[in-house]
């Protein structure tokens, strides 16, 4: 049976999504559809996924349907009909043309959802006040942990019928997973990432009460966190001294070197696939061992 992935938050190629769907189509992935906020990455995001289906079927055995990468807009605080109208709908009918000739019976079913959106407004992740934290407003505060933790309960909500297992798999290896990416500010201070900490931390409670609840039966989804080093992308950008904190990080790593966006999609095709199969209600860490020296 085809295993289908849902990657959300695509932006540039920079972008952990992008990196994170390119392994998933590496692995054991046949479709991956991605998302992208909305028109101001349309064009971009429709050019990436046309240029790869071309590298995809030049890769692709004679005998075999190649590989396939779809993208179609969500933005997160939307109406909830937007939502309905993704899930119920445009997702449905996207894994109805890719799998009609696969079986008449074809039940649209989703094999995992990858979480790889955050926002904070800039107000507080560039503030020039010397304590930014403390001056949070409410509304920033709000913000950030809308988009970037109730987002993943959001999501998933809207996902679980998809996502459920439709008792047309024995192989418990094989059950669906959730994945969000995070970082270590949610349990550690890290300068400049001000209002971030406390929004990963929501996003990494919020993972963990997702496994207590969806992944016992009848759901069995696996729900789990990759906790990313820090990666040059639009959204690290919106961080200040993001290259400082980098730097840190590299030097301070085990490594010695900065992690890649393709090490990190790596990691989230191993945790969302069926080689995870016994992991859920973890963060697991894709940083050189940075969380783990104690100087
Ligand atoms: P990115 O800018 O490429 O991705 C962030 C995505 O969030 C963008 O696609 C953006 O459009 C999307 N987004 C923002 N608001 C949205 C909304 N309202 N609705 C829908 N989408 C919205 O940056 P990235 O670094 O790839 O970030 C992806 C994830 O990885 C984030 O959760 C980020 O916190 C996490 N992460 C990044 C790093 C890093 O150093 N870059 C490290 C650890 C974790």
């Amino acid at each position: 049976m085809q295993r289908t992935a849902l990657v959300v938050g695509v932006a540039t190629q920079r972008s952990i999504a992008w990196s994170s769907a390119l392994a998933l189509l590496r692995g054991e992935f046949d479709h991956v559809i991605v998302t992208y906020q909305n028109e101001r990455f349309q064009k971009s995001v429709e050019r990436m996924v046309s240029d790869e289906n071309d590298h995809l079927k030049t890769i692709c055995k004679p005998a075999n349907t190649p590989k396939l990468i779809s993208c179609l807009p969500c933005n997160v605080i939307e109406k909830e009909a937007d939502l309905h109208s993704l899930f119920d709908e445009r997702i449905p009918s996207l894994l109805h043309e890719r799998n009609q000739d696969i079986c008449d019976s074809y039940i649209p079913k989703l094999d995992a959802m990858i979480h790889s959106i955050a926002f904070a407004p800039t107000s507080s992740m560039k503030s020039t006040n010397e304590l930014p934290l403390l001056h949070t407003t409410h509304e920033d505060f709000d913000i950030a942990h809308s988009i970037s933790a109730h987002s993943l309960l959001n999501l998933s909500k809207h996902a679980l019928p998809l996502l459920t297992c439709q008792g047309d798999d024995e192989d418990v290896s094989r059950s669906p997973s959730i994945t969000a990416l995070t970082y270590l500010g949610s349990s550690r201070t890290v300068r400049n990432y001000n209002v971030m900490g406390p929004a990963k931390a929501s996003l990494e409670a919020c993972m963990r009460g997702l496994a207590l609840e969806i992944s016992p039966p009848p759901h069995c989804i696996r729900v789990n966190a990759v906790s990313a080093g820090p990666i040059n992308s639009l959204a690290a950008r919106g961080i200040r001294d993001f290259n400082e904190m980098r730097k840190e990080a590299r030097e301070n790593s085990f490594l010695k070197r900065s992690v890649t966006g393709e090490e990190v999609g790596n990691m989230v095709e191993f945790v969302a696939g069926s080689r995870a199969s016994g992991v859920t209600g973890q963060v697991l860490f894709c940083d050189g061992g940075y969380s783990s020296f104690g100087g």
